[in-house]
């Protein structure tokens, strides 16, 4: 069972794409992906190929704004009116999901590179992206105890991080407002 973590935007640790092998495999999701557009009667528009390549490049799951802006100047940035009309068609399509990591909007991610489940730490926004059978006996628990199938996709599990809950404690020890 392997579990990796990944803090937003840092290395590629996210437990989607095995690691030493991204170039060749981003290089076939970006003939994939542009098949699935044209499929689906989508025109490979230079502006929507922009916004696959920032998919591509992105460590993990990226906001609107990071994608126009190029995933930290990885890619070129584009019209950020652009981006979210793209995305919008690139989810009606089943080209993107997206998944709801903290308060904000939702990230979006590939579907092409696979149906990760996510785990996140509120207060530090760390998170990690893991394979669904990980979670495989926490679905199950759920189903037996309550009656449906749980799924990490869309909404991931949230809770806090044991540095975050040891300073939170002690910030009430100080406050004298618990133990
Ligand atoms: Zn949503
Ligand atoms: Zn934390």
């Amino acid at each position: 069972m392997e579990v990796q973590s990944s803090r937003r935007g840092s290395a590629p640790r996210n437990g989607v794409l095995p690691a030493g092998d991204r170039a060749s495999i981003a290089g076939a999701n970006l003939k994939s992906a542009i098949a699935m557009m044209r499929e689906s009667g989508l025109r490979a528009s230079a502006a929507r190929r922009l916004v696959l390549e920032a998919l591509l490049a992105a460590d993990g799951p990226m906001s609107a704004e990071q994608i126009a802006q190029g995933i930290g100047g990885r890619v070129p940035s584009s019209d950020i009116a652009s981006v979210y009309r793209n995305l919008q068609s690139f989810h009606e399509i089943g080209l993107v999901r997206h998944v709801h990591l903290g308060h904000g909007p939702g990230l979006y991610v590939l579907s092409l590179a696979g149906e990760p489940e996510y785990l996140t730490r509120e207060r530090c926004a760390d998170y990690s992206a893991v394979a669904p059978e990980v979670l495989d006996p926490v679905r199950d628990l759920i189903e037996r105890e309550f009656g449906y199938r749980a799924s990490f996709t869309h909404f991931p599990i949230v809770g806090l991080c044991a540095s975050c809950t040891a300073e939170l404690n002690a910030t009430r020890r100080l406050r004298g407002t618990g133990a």
